[in-house]
């Protein structure tokens, strides 16, 4: 039998996750990927629900677990710093989980277990795609390749995607991040810290296994048509008089060389594949950190993929069938979930902060705790064929 190749744009956890699954498989693996070299950066992303058992299923669950951000809990603070309520945190899925690692962490640990023969190439990327009955022709800045599969793991902005499909529904959440590393200080603890204030403000601190402390800014509005450096002025200007820390944050993210702008947006897709193209991770169906579980999604996606393609599965068709009701189950949040998280007035504020309470409080704690299960499945991962050495 003939070894099937598979070309992979982008090599973050997605790419990454599926050029593990396929090589796995018995493909021949190409990953290409637009930055120059191994993409480190990136905050605070956890693994949940099914990717738990993905990432056991590849031998990196220790490996994972000891790049733990060390974080133990997580904590809803006023301005002045005192903790106003506590989200659940019990077993593996809690608000902080027991997989709490760093985005680069996480893709570097598969990176360097990737089995032997997978090709990576930095600072190439996709100008011309043919799809045809018996091979996809990829061109990219230095090379032709005709292939089996293109699997499309570019990220919520990926231009491979764009080039190919014409029914990308992006939505805007209307509501801007900033995440970065700023230097700890002592009055940093071991626990996520988050402050929501008025004029749809928050601001989180995070410890990570760095020595540093990991910062997001977070905020109602359009910040998406400046460049990082406008983004973070507008940033300043919204979170001058935000109180707690926001000061702190803003110094930092001016000197730190780490910092990451993102404009919440959601893809919605009819289907994530034709012909021989796939798309997987947030090229297809970016949940945002709002919904969460886009790490755990993304390292899911691979498996599904390769266990769809391999034995006597029945190929994309499958993959999409399996991935589907997991995505859905983290796009469709409720309407009032925004304004409520993000409250503009004091009376909004105050509303949130007696929500804060019910939703945390012993009674409600259970249905709370239901809410950061994300990426969950009763379903068993569908099997995958590995062949024998
Ligand atoms: C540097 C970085 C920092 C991040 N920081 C955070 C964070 O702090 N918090 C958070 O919640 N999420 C963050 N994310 C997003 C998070 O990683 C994803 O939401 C999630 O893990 C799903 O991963 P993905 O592999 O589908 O996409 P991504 O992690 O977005 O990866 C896409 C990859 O494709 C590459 N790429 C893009 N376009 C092309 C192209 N045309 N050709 C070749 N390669 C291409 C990118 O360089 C990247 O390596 C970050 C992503 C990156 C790349």
């Amino acid at each position: 039998m003939t070894t099937r190749h598979a070309v992979i744009s982008g090599a973050s956890i997605a790419g990454l996750s599926a050029a593990f699954w396929l090589r796995r498989t018995g493909w021949e693996v190409t990953v290409l990927e637009r930055a120059p070299a191994f993409r480190d950066g990136g905050q605070n992303v956890d693994v949940r629900g099914t990717a738990r058992e993905v990432l056991t299923r590849m031998g990196l669950f220790d490996a994972v677990k000891e790049q733990n951000t060390t974080e133990t809990g997580t904590v809803f603070v006023d301005s002045s710093g005192r903790v106003r309520a506590e989200l659940p945190s019990a077993g593996p899925d809690g608000a902080t989980a027991e997989l709490e690692v760093l985005r680069g962490d996480l893709a570097r640990t598969i990176l360097r277990h990737l089995p032997e023969g997978v090709e990576v190439l930095y600072g190439d990327t996709i100008s011309r795609v043919e799809d045809g009955p018996d091979a996809v022709t990829v061109t990219t800045t230095g090379r032709t390749f005709h292939a089996d599969l293109l699997v499309v793991a570019e990220g919520v902005r990926s231009t491979t995607r764009d080039l190919l499909f014409d029914d990308v529904d992006r939505r805007d959440l209307g509501i801007a991040m900033a995440f970065g590393t700023i230097p700890r200080t002592a009055s940093d603890d071991s626990r996520w810290r988050w402050y929501t204030t008025t004029g749809g403000r928050q601001i989180h601190l995070r410890p990570d296994n760095h020595g540093t402390t990991r910062a997001m800014l977070a905020c109602t509005g359009d910040f998406a048509v400046v460049d990082r450096a406008g983004a973070l002025s507008r940033f300043r200007d919204r979170f001058a008089d935000a109180g707690w820390e926001a000061r702190r944050v803003l110094d930092g993210f001016d000197v730190s060389d780490d910092v990451y702008v993102d404009q919440l947006t959601q893809i919605r897709m009819p289907s994530w594949h034709r012909g021989r193209v796939c798309l997987v991770g947030d090229a297809a169906w970016c949940v945002t950190p709002m919904g969460g579980g886009g790490a755990s999604l993304a390292l899911v996606s691979g498996y599904v993929l390769a266990a769809s393609l391999s034995g006597s599965g029945s190929g994309l068709t499958a993959y999409e069938e399996w991935m589907r009701p997991l995505v859905d189950d983290v796009q469709n949040f409720p309407g009032w979930l925004v304004p409520f998280a993000y409250p503009r007035t004091r009376l909004g504020l105050r509303l949130r902060h007696v929500a804060d309470k019910a939703f945390t409080s012993r009674l409600l704690a259970p249905l709370t705790a239901r809410m950061t299960q994300v990426a969950a499945s009763e379903r068993a991962l569908p099997p995958i064929a590995v062949p024998q050495a």
